[in-house]
């Protein structure tokens, strides 16, 4: 196979407003706009950004749990909408998902050897030995004791229920993991456990992950590379290394300036954001992020920025710092002071992100 895993082209979901029967709707929330990335076997890329910028829906759109407005998902380069009813099952296999609340993602009647090979059952005929011998295995993978087989989810911590839906999600041996929001819910100890434990297993069996989260502190210790969303799009996406080394979109640098540091020896500028996400049903005009941006000229009222590749490879949505014309790309290699900080007046609220401990 040759070419990416995944790939999303101008991926795009309207919900219409107040519609119904004979009614037309009354707005449309733009959740997701042209949002367009690639996974590579084996890689994490991970989707960052504030609560209501449409993370999830993307995840929702790359599962086919809703279908797009616009845009096309294409696994090893066919196309998901094309594919007849054996093919999506196919396809099906190769993608699982892991949510943010285990608790409620999984059934509480069923005992953990139940969860963790019920999706095995929908597809093959296995005897009763297969699935406890195939329910320790995935156990022990996600570091769990075979002996919490028989336990119900409400006998164990988050942070094994959590890993319980991982193995839930590995017990068909997928390509291609989304997790979306999978570890936001757990203490900061039990989130750097989980972890670590996905880089194993990524280690071990090569798959792929879509890993959302607000949290900049926890895309740092897991990510490949990282899109960070804006009220449906895309505005920067880069090497994890490169984003937190010199983020270029102005909202990037926000959103890292107020993620706490697990790095004290890192300087980190003292930036504060003002303002909340605007409603996504009546976004801002041009760059929807200009309202809060300290950087806006006139044309950010007026155009939406389209992404522009840099010289580093990464892709920036920014009229001031990635123009698409005139300026070419400022190499990053010039200082980590070539761009300047991005200064705001109102600080932001000191308990946003959280820790990551390794
Ligand atoms: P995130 O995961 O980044 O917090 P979501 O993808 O959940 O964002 O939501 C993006 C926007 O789409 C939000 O404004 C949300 O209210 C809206 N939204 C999500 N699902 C629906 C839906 N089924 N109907 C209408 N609006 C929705
Ligand atoms: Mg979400």
């Amino acid at each position: 196979m040759s070419g990416p895993l995944l790939t999303v082209e101008n991926l795009t979901k309207h919900y219409p407003l107040g519609a119904g029967f004979l009614k037309k709707p009354v707005s449309v929330v733009r959740a997701v706009e042209d949002v367009s990335f690639s996974v590579e076997a084996g890689e994490t890329l991970c989707i960052v950004g504030e609560s209501g910028c449409g993370k999830s829906t993307v995840a929702r759109l790359l599962m086919r749990l809703v279908k797009p407005t616009g845009g096309r998902v294409l696994i090893n380069g066919t196309d998901i909408a094309g594919l007849n009813n054996r093919e999506l099952r196919a396809w099906r296999r190769r993608m699982q998902m892991v949510f943010q609340d285990p608790y409620s993602s999984l059934n509480p009647r069923l005992t953990a050897g139940q969860i963790i090979t019920e999706p095995v059952e929908n597809f093959e005929r296995t005897s009763r030995k297969q699935r406890q011998a195939l329910a320790a295995d995935l156990l022990q993978k996600v570091g769990m004791s075979s002996e919490m087989m028989q336990r119900l989810p409400s006998g164990l911590s988050g942070g094994q229920r959590q890993r319980l839906g991982i193995a839930r999600a590995l017990s068909l041996n997928p390509s291609l993991i989304v997790l979306d929001e999978a570890v936001s819910a757990l203490d900061v100890s039990v989130q750097a456990q989980i972890l670590n434990l996905l880089v194993d297993l990524q280690q071990q069996m090569g798959i792929a992950f879509v890993f959302i989260s607000h949290d900049l502190g926890v895309v740092e210790h897991i990510g490949h590379r990282v899109a960070v969303m804006y009220l449906g799009r895309i505005v920067e996406l880069a090497t994890c290394e490169a984003l937190f080394a010199k983020p270029v979109h102005p909202y990037t640098e926000v959103l890292i300036a107020a993620a706490p540091v697990p790095d004290p020896t890192r300087v980190r500028l003292a930036v504060p954001m003002e303002g909340e996400v605007p409603s996504p049903i009546n976004p801002p005009s041009g760059c929807a992020f200009h309202p809060r941006c300290p950087l806006a000229v006139e044309c950010c009222r007026i155009e939406v920025p389209p992404l522009v590749p840099m010289a580093d490879g990464r892709v920036v949505a920014c009229h001031v710092r990635a123009p698409a014309t005139g300026t070419p790309a400022r190499p990053t290699a010039a200082g980590n002071d070539s761009l300047g900080p991005v200064v705001m007046s109102e600080p932001l609220s000191p308990d946003r992100g959280s820790r990551v401990h390794r």
